[in-house]
């Protein structure tokens, strides 16, 4: 007791009737996860979950990792004391010789066998505390510090200013697996971030076409894999070697068509290799109309070759700002940014196809064997845990 504590909170989870447990618990797993390196305790109290038993210069270290856990909605550095008038009285005035301007009182009052109504309380620690610095002024709309005092029924009090937003969404890992193609540009890591959010584990695949695309492009990748990681814990990256596809349609296939029949490509292979890490989904950055391989008729051409499995794409609704801002939000924008070669960019047609059909792009197709090239693909593919 009498400790400095942090308060965190959570929010959607109430919906979740039966299965809150299984919620909860990953929850609990994740924080633990993202406070690997950190020495702590945690405990419940009614619908939050509360951390203490660290050393506080770490503070803020603590609450950067906190932010980045999906399914916590906001954290607060607190005080916690055993619920007792004097006790609290006596807390508040040691805290008041350190406020200046404005301040307001709000008492929480959960448990009800705490004598004092909520409003009366406030009343009576807004005069303790004016009593102990005159230089302070109550301003109950627009105070500079909001001081909230807790009352829950554990026998403790918290003592609060702070309330710190955190990412909200879901729990990694409750909606089950989804295989991310992750490209080094700005989009799909955005794209894993926003799934990852709303509660799937992350796979990644991205498709490599050394020596036309470099070592560095590949680096990259890993990096921003990394920078993934510190949202949505391990990520498993699945590397596959592309050169032989790309060489084969460009050999072989309509200019026009390329692009179309090497994203038909990268997917077949993306859901074999998603059905192999047991991932019930595919996950792309795609963005509608961004550019001629993202419209309506060719989504429709490449969608077309994935028969098991929903391929979502979270940013198909974005505008390519709104998708940078969020980019540099996460902290992928940097790195993304970054020059690289993209597989997609090295054999790049001047003019591809902006409404591709399935016919044409089947013929295209039929004129190699790239039943054979997958499946060598996939025998090859590097795995970077
Ligand atoms: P991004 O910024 O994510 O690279 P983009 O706007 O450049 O997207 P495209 O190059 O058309 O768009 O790619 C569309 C999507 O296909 C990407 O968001 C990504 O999910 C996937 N993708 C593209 N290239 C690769 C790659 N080399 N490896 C894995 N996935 C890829
Ligand atoms: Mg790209």
């Amino acid at each position: 007791m009498n400790e400095n504590v942090i308060i965190l909170r959570y929010g959607e989870l109430y919906l979740k009737g039966n299965n809150r447990s299984y919620f909860e618990n990953l929850l609990i797993k994740n924080i633990k996860r993202a406070l690997n390196s950190f020495v702590f305790s945690i405990k419940k109290i009614s619908g939050r979950y509360v951390i203490y038993g660290f050393d506080t210069m770490l503070f803020n270290a603590i609450i950067g990792k906190l932010k980045k856990v999906f399914g916590l909605v906001s954290v607060s550095p607190a005080f916690e004391i055993k619920t007792n008038i004097e006790e609290i009285k006596n807390r508040c005035k040691t805290y008041a010789k350190c406020l200046e301007g404005t301040f307001r009182v709000t008492t929480k009052r959960a448990d009800k066998k705490f004598p004092i109504k909520s409003d009366e309380f406030s009343a009576i620690i807004g005069e303790v505390i004016l009593n102990e610095n005159e230089n302070l002024k109550v301003d109950l709309y627009n105070a500079k510090t909001n001081i909230t005092i807790e009352i829950r029924e554990n026998g403790c009090t918290y003592i609060l200013t702070k309330n710190i937003q955190c990412c909200g969404g879901m729990p990694v890992g409750s909606a089950g697996n989804g295989l991310l193609m992750l490209s080094g540009g700005i989009d799909s890591p955005v794209a894993g971030y926003m799934m990852a959010k709303r509660g799937l584990k992350l796979y990644a695949i991205h498709f490599h076409s050394f020596p036309y695309t470099s070592v560095q492009a590949k680096d990259k990748v890993v990096k921003l894999k990394s920078i993934l990681e510190e949202y949505a814990g391990d990520i498993k990256l699945i590397v596959v070697p592309f050169t032989k596809i790309q060489e084969a349609i460009h050999i072989n296939c309509y200019e026009e068509y390329m692009i179309t029949i090497m994203r038909r490509m990268m997917l077949r292979i993306s859901e074999k290799i998603a059905q192999k890490f047991h991932c019930t989904t595919i996950i792309t950055g795609e963005s509608l109309g961004q550019v001629a391989s993202q419209t309506v008729e060719s989504i429709t051409v490449t969608n077309n070759v994935v028969d098991q499995l929903p391929v979502l794409r979270p940013l198909i609704g974005f505008d390519k700002v709104e998708i940078m801002k969020i980019a540099d939000e996460i902290g992928t924008y940097e790195t993304s940014i970054l020059p690289y070669e993209d597989c997609c960019t090295v054999f790049l047609p001047k003019n591809p196809v902006i409404k591709p059909n399935v016919k044409k792009a089947v013929t295209e197709e039929e004129k190699f064997n790239y039943e054979y090239l997958i499946e060598e693909a996939i025998n090859n593919i590097d795995i970077i845990e």
